[in-house]
């Protein structure tokens, strides 16, 4: 279970450049989890250490 908190996201892109399988930017200009997208994936925990708000919860 991934998760990206919105409330804490800046939408700074971090997690979408280091992992876009994974991650998005929505229109509302946060960073959400991809429909159907395969978390088990390396890049998620990347992501996760990157953000530099630590909004990614794995
Ligand atoms: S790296 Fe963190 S702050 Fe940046 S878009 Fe992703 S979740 Fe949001």
């Amino acid at each position: 279970m991934v998760e990206v908190d919105k409330d804490t996201c800046i939408g700074c892109g971090t997690c979408v450049a280091l992992c876009q399988e994974v991650f998005e930017l929505g229109s509302d200009g946060k960073a959400h989890v991809k429909e159907g997208a395969d978390t088990s994936v390396e890049c998620v925990k990347e992501a996760a250490e990157a953000c530099p708000v630590q909004a990614i919860k794995v």
